[in-house]
Formats: structure tokens, sequence, C-alpha cells
């Protein structure tokens, strides 16, 4: 169906367009229908950018047609919350990647990590694939191919006796930043460890997943060279309270909390780009409520939606410019997301490459 649609941005500016075989048109193009969509607030999309599409760790995996199946459903999922951009940090299997040859009406726009790399016993058994320090760069070049757009670092994990220690060097990272650059993907690191945010900063690893000890100046040199942080504070929350918070585990994971709320209003305005993330807590497509954990824990509302909408589709690249010869993908909301938050959780109609995947236009 040809759509005329109005579409007014977060910045106030209003733009008339027609959809027409899943792209904008130019307005006045000849349409079905013409959508009162002029009082609403109109985003690309909402973006989680830490998911795991192949699902949690509990979850049977490896190269199967049931694993794509599994896959898919959370990548459908995830578009019927409205989330139109995911960069899904990782999996136990390459599988995942297949779900990048599906049409992208059934599936938001991906970049994603291949298999997780960790080194010997540094993540859950069996999903990882664990490598000494000289096979590390061999194994990071193997994990840029197939279509991912990122690699994905297990950076710290707890050690019998010892608690949670650094994987790798901070060499040993900065090396597999070349490596993964020179193939044109990003390093994504899981860093919830002391220690581990500033090696990994310092080695120049383009996103922190986690970075509950994340420092101020550690913002102040990843923002300076235009890099990622996505806390996953809802996910975090749940590690905590799984571990028990009078557990040792559990009282680290609090001071790292505790961390991350003293400087989490600090890190846009010192560059770094903050995203929102489900990781494995929060269900796919519901993104919108771990923006609500970002303002819990002192992200102003304005930087809350920015991490949630523009803020993720610049980061990754992604086209959203709402002009003529794009791909149609627009979400509505019915008022301002700024002045209210859970309205990120209520969008009123959503359109992927013109197909409408949330809400309803009904019927003529
Ligand atoms: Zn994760």
């Amino acid at each position: 169906m040809r759509l005329g649609l109005t579409l007014r941005t977060l910045d106030g500016a209003t733009t008339e367009l027609s959809v027409i075989d899943g792209h904008f048109r130019p307005p006045g193009e000849p349409v079905d229908r013409e959508l009162d969509t002029a009082g609403w607030w109109a985003v690309p999309g909402l973006a989680d950018c830490h998911a795991h599409l192949g699902g949690g760790y509990a979850d049977d995996h490896g190269d199967s047609d049931e694993t794509l199946a599994r896959t898919m459903a959370n990548a459908w999922a995830q578009l019927q919350g409205g989330v139109f951009l995911v960069a899904d940090k990782g999996g136990g299997d390459r599988v995942t990647l297949r779900v990048l040859d599906e049409p992208p009406t059934t599936r938001p726009e991906l970049h994603m990590a291949g298999r997780f790399i960790t080194n010997p016993g540094g993540y859950y058994a069996g999903f990882a694939r664990e490598v000494d320090q000289d096979e590390l760069l061999a194994t990071v070049r193997d994990e840029t191919g197939g279509g991912a757009t990122w690699v994905k670092l297990v950076g710290d994990w707890p050690r019998k006796g010892q608690g949670a220690l650094t994987n790798f060097t901070e060499e040993a990272m900065h090396q597999a930043v070349q490596v993964a650059h020179e193939s044109g993907c990003r390093v994504a690191i899981h860093a919830a460890a002391p220690d581990t945010s500033s090696v990994a900063v310092a080695a120049g690893i383009d996103s922190i997943e986690h970075g509950l000890f994340i420092t101020q100046d550690d913002l102040a040199a990843l923002g300076a060279r235009g890099g990622a942080w996505v806390p996953t504070l809802a996910a975090m929350e749940a590690v905590g309270n799984m571990l028990g918070l009078e557990s040792t585990g559990g009282k680290l994971f609090g001071r790292g909390l505790d961390n991350v709320r003293e400087i989490l209003a600090e890190a846009p305005a010192a560059g770094v780009t903050v995203l929102a993330g489900t990781d494995l807590e929060v269900p796919h497509g519901a993104v919108a409520a771990e923006a609500l954990k970002l303002a819990d824990y002192g992200l102003a509302p304005a930087d809350v939606v920015h991490a949630v909408t523009d803020g993720a589709y610049a980061y990754l690249g992604s086209d959203h410019s709402f002009s003529p010869g794009g791909h149609a993908d627009v979400l509505f909301f019915d008022a301002d997301p700024r002045t209210d938050l859970t309205i990120l959780q209520r969008p009123v109609l959503g359109l992927r490459h013109g197909e409408v995947v949330v809400g309803s236009i009904g019927a003529d």
C-alpha cells in the first residue's frame, strides 16, 4: 500500500513524504492512504545495542535450523517492539549470522558479532572460542568473516579462588583491535571486573559492554575517539541479585553499579556514545525498559532518548534520514518521549521497509 505521511522529528522539523515500495518518495506522488501523523513524533526506530538474538545460554545451541528459527523468532519480537536496529554482541555459534540472509521486513537491521572469544576457562563452558594468546589474532581474523561487523571479546571472568580477572593484556587487546579494524569490524568487550574497562579503553576497544568500573579518565579517553559504552543495567542488576547481594560477587556488582550511578550522566559530555542494551535479561523487543534504567541511573531524558534512537543509528552508521530514496523505517509515538520516557514503551505505529510491523493503520 502506498502511504502519505508527515514526520515530525525530535528536533521539531516536519517532513512530508510518501511511502512506496518500501522506500520514502517525495510528497505528492499518488498514494492509497494519507495517514494523519502530523501530531506524532517520528524516530527511525528503537535500537538495542547489546542483544543476543541466538537466545540464552540455557538453550540448546549448535549449527541447526532450530537455532536459526529461534534467532528469527527473537528478531521478529524485536521488530514488534519497534526495535528496528540491533547490535548483536555475539553468540555460541555462527548460525545466528544466517539471519542476515532473511528478508529485512522480518528482522531489524543487524550489526552482528559471531562467536565469543575468550581465553581458556574465560566464559560459560562451551559457549566461547577459548584460545591461548598465540591463537588470539588468527581467531579474531576468523570471526570477522561471514557478514560479522563486530568482534566480541570476553574481557574478564571469575576464576576459582581469585575473583574476576581480566582475560587479556592491553597489548593483546590492542593487536586484536588492529586485526578487527583491518577487516572492517569493530570490537566490543565484556568488561565487568574492576580493571577491565581501563585496560580495554587504553587498548583502543570500540565499545565497552557493562563497564561497571569505568572511570572518568576512561570516559574522557573513550569519548575523545568516539567510543561507546553499553551499560546493560537491567542485566547487571540481575546478575548481582542472582549471585546474592551479600556474596563477594554480589557486592562487587553492587560497587560497580554504584560507580555507574555516579558517572553515567557525565558520559555524553565526555563524547562517549551511551547506548541501551538488553543483554540476556530484558526480553527481545523491550529495550525501552533498559532506557528507563539508564534514566534511573542518572542519564538525562534527552540523552536517554538519543541513546535508544538517533544516537545508536549514528554510531552504527545506519542511514536513518527521512528523505526520498531511503528505506521507509519509521516509528511513531503520540507524545514526546522526552517528557515521559515510558512513552518509549508504547509506540503507536511502526513501518519497517514500508511494512506495518507495529500497530495498525486500520481498514479504509
Ligand atoms: Zn551479553
